[in-house]
């Protein structure tokens, strides 16, 4: 697979979810070999969206450098690894990426309108070649090497949300193939009795139901529904594409989770990484 840029520059601006600051974002072609990374025009500081400038994860993946931070990645990243772009500048003039409509939608189709731009250099891939596992006290999750039938990487999730909204289990094979019908369309999500507390958090001052789904006594607030039955457990394949994406490459092996979330994916990288043996770096055709 060649390197992919964007053709052409793509602007957006929109409320951060947890800040509720305004923020401005450009896409920009990056050149081969730049890798994605974030430009805070603001301050004059390059972050490289990468595993090692994460700083926390609680509701959201939030990296820094320089002491400079970027909120709320993940739903960017996740549109990105998605279209296997691998060379992108986002110029972004404030603290958090706006959360649009709480899924990767809208970046992916202005992206896919303006086109993107293959460039002279195949993309290297990681591949997993031993099992690795992070787990905690509620959840775990572990990369593993594809079985010989499967291709590319396959996200197999199970939840539950402890009678919140019904049990949901999903299993997205050889995502390559169906991120952009099955995945990119799912919003972010949020329990109702949970709000007053990430308020209390100072969280979630940008959230609202045109951005976020509210699940109140097993069902949606959003006078619209659900985009899917299973639109929350989609939503965790989402930022789960995102927070991988963290590694700086496409991955090919099998990401298996209970009650993931930003922490234990960026935990599982951190496992991946503590070892060359786990993985292999190379090029596909
Ligand atoms: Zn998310």
């Amino acid at each position: 697979m060649k390197s992919l840029t964007l053709n052409e520059s793509i602007s957006f601006n929109g409320v951060g979810l947890h800040t509720g600051v305004k923020t401005n974002i450009t896409l920009r072609p990056s050149h081969i070999g730049s890798g994605i990374f974030f430009n805070r025009t603001d301050k004059s500081v390059i972050i490289p969206a990468t595993w090692h400038n994460v700083i926390s994860t609680k509701f959201s993946t939030n990296i820094a450098s320089n002491e400079t931070e970027v909120k709320t990645v993940e739903h960017l990243l996740s549109a990105l690894s998605g279209l296997h772009i691998n060379n992108c500048e986002i110029l972004i003039d404030n603290i958090e990426v706006p959360i649009l409509d709480g899924s990767s939608k809208v970046f992916v189709e202005s992206i896919l309108k303006k086109g993107l731009k293959q460039q002279d250099s195949e993309q290297n891939i990681l591949e997993i070649v031993k099992p690795v596992k992070f787990s905690c006290d509620y959840g775990f999750a572990e990369l593993s090497p594809n079985s010989s039938k499967d291709k590319g990487l396959n996200i197999n999730l199970e939840s539950s949300f402890d009678g919140k909204y019904e049990d949901q289990d999903i299993k997205i094979s050889n995502l390559n193939g169906n991120y952009i019908e099955s995945i990119s369309n799912a919003r972010t999500f949020g329990f109702f009795h949970e709000i007053e507390y990430l308020k209390s958090q100072n969280l979630i001052k940008g959230g609202s139901l045109d951005n976020a789904i509210v699940i109140k006594d097993k069902k949606p607030l959003n006078k619209d529904g659900l985009r899917y039955e299973n639109e929350l457990m989609r939503h965790k394949v989402l930022d789960v594409v995102g927070d991988l994406y963290l590694s700086g490459y496409p991955i090919v092996g099998t990401y298996k989770g209970f009650k993931t979330g930003h922490f234990i994916t960026v935990n599982l990288l951190k496992e991946l990484f503590s070892s060359n043996d786990n993985y292999k770096i190379h090029k596909i055709n």
